[in-house]
Formats: structure tokens, sequence, C-alpha cells
């Protein structure tokens, strides 16, 4: 992840480099192909112009190209090593928390062959550092003893199925004492990651025991669920994209996490099927999963989406 600060302002890319970025495709077979092909302009747009305080102005982001992302020496599903653990920290029963098994479904569509598996919760270790954080006054925890404790877990477990295992929380967590707060860290080389959820509560740091609206409800699950899907994929070595609007776009903040949608772009979708090929990767019955379970949870625009992209790709078949 390219985390320069950035001399000049972010200029989206043309059409040629976008080209260059997805490469060749006529080898593909023709579902894939027609879905980086067909009506891309209507339902791709661009990365709209950041603002000051968005991610691309703060960042430069040079772009991973299809061809580097093939290059790069990344873990690699198999048959033989296709587990990813969730890993919940303390409590995920209140009424707050986002539901777990949602997330679970949602990896099981993006991440065609590996299996996905919810641990039973476990406590922070007691020698787990933690403070009041001075402007919430909510208590948070240290991140590297965490990723400690999740290296340790892993160390037990010792499953050569075991791909990678992401630890996620409702308490408030902190990198170093000089920062105010992260939502999250990852080890690539290790394949552990923690996410923290409880900045993704409108309420936070004022979360009440009442339960949520239903919009709450809505807002707070697609929150999550795009920041572990968003993550799984830099674990698997995806770069944060340039290219369009995407779910693999840097975000600094909720709202521009909510300004993107659920999907990939053509050319961060290239690179999930060159991952997935070996493993039945289907993009029609990926899209229809998504539909479904979209509809289902009320992800209301997402549904849109995918409806409309569906529809465009079974079009003069
Ligand atoms: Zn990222
Ligand atoms: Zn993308």
């Amino acid at each position: 992840m390219a985390m320069h600060r950035q001399k000049k302002k972010f200029v989206p890319p043309t059409k040629k480099e976008r080209a260059t970025a997805l490469g060749e495709i006529d080898d593909l077979d023709e579902d894939i192909r027609r879905a980086l092909t067909i009506a891309i302009d209507e339902c791709f747009p661009s990365i709209p112009i950041p603002d000051e305080d968005a991610w691309l102005s703060e960042h430069y982001e040079a772009g991973q190209t299809v061809k580097q992302f093939e290059r790069l020496r990344k873990s690699q599903p198999s048959p033989t090593c296709n587990i990813i653990y969730i890993q919940p920290f303390e409590d995920f029963n209140g009424p707050r928390s986002p539901n777990l098994n949602i997330i679970c479904d949602f990896s099981h569509i993006f991440f065609p062959g590996c299996q996905t598996e919810i641990l039973p919760s476990v406590e922070f270790d007691s020698k787990t550092k933690q403070r009041i954080n001075q402007y919430t006054k909510q208590p948070q925890y240290f991140v590297p003893n965490i990723m400690n404790q999740l290296k340790k877990m892993q160390r037990k477990r010792h499953k050569r199925e075991e791909l990678f295992s992401i630890g996620v929380t409702m308490v408030d967590i902190y990198p170093n004492p000089n920062w105010n707060f992260v939502y999250g860290e990852a080890s690539i080389d290790e394949g552990i990651a923690i996410y923290s959820f409880a900045r993704f509560d409108p309420l936070f740091p004022h979360t009440s025991l009442e339960s949520y609206t239903n919009e709450e409800q809505v807002l707070v699950l697609r929150r999550a669920v795009s920041t572990y899907i968003h993550e799984v994929m830099h674990l698997f070595g995806f770069e944060h994209c340039i290219y369009y609007l995407c779910l693999m776009n840097g975000t600094n903040c909720e709202n521009e996490m909510d300004g993107q949608l659920l999907y990939l772009c053509p050319i961060c979708l290239k690179k999930l099927y060159i991952l997935f090929r070996k493993q039945n990767f289907n993009i029609l019955h990926m899209y229809e999963n998504l539909l479904e379970l979209s509809r289902k949870i009320g992800f209301q625009q997402e549904t849109i989406w995918y409806e409309n992209r569906l529809r465009l790709l079974n079009q003069d078949l």
C-alpha cells in the first residue's frame, strides 16, 4: 500500500491507461470476457474528483495493473489451502453488532472455493494493553498485542489448510500510543489481520444499548462487509484501485466508504478471476448470488446494480 504524500492532484486514468491495466482478454472464457467488456462506461463510473479529505488527496496511489498482480508473490488459494477464519474478539451478540454470518456469506461468494469459518469468540489476552481514549472516553485495545494473540492462536491450530485469520471486534483499537485510533491492521506475510467495527456505528462513541433502526443496521453491516472483503483482498495481494469507483479504492472515512458499492471494477474483477479460475470461478453465479443476498438483507443500491449488470450480461446471448 503506497503511503507517500501526494505532490500533485489525483488525475483520473485515461482510457488507454485503463486498457493497459486490464491487459489482454482475448484468451479468456466468454462469460468473463463479456463481464469485462459489455456496457463498462454505463456500469462503472470513475472515482469522483477527491475533495481535500479524501484518501486520494492524502495518499499517492500508482495503481496496480493486472500484469503486476499476476507477477506478485502472494497467497494462492488451493484445494489444500483454502480456509479463511473469522476470529471475533469479545462480544458480538450486542444489538448493535453486525451479523457475522452475513459477512461469512459474502466471503463465500467473493472468494469461491475458500471456506470461511467463524471461530468461537475469545476475550483479549489479559496482557493486552488498553487505555481510555482522551476524546471518546471509551476503552481502546492495543493492536500489536492483538496481532500477537492472533499469531499464537494460529500456531496452536497448526492447520495447513489455513489461508488467513481475520480478527474482528466491536471495541475501538489503537496501533501506537501517539495515534488516536485505527480501523485495522494486517500482516500480509503472516496472513493475519484485526479490524474494529466500533466506529461504523453512526452513534459512536455514544453507542447506547438500544437496537438499531433498520437503516442503521443496513449501514453498519454494509460498512463491515465492505471492510472485510476489501481487507481480505489486500491479503490476497490486491492493491488500491484508481481505475474506476470500486470496492478496492482506498478510503479515509465512513463517508467515502459509503460512496462505494460492493462490486469490483473490470480490472479488479479480472484479478479475482485469475486468482480463482482454478476453483471454478463463475462470474454469472457470483453476480446472481450477490444479487440474491443483497436483496435478502436490504442492500438496495447493490440490488439495483447487480440486477442491471446481470440484465446487460444476459442480453443478446
Ligand atoms: Zn485498503
Ligand atoms: Zn478496481
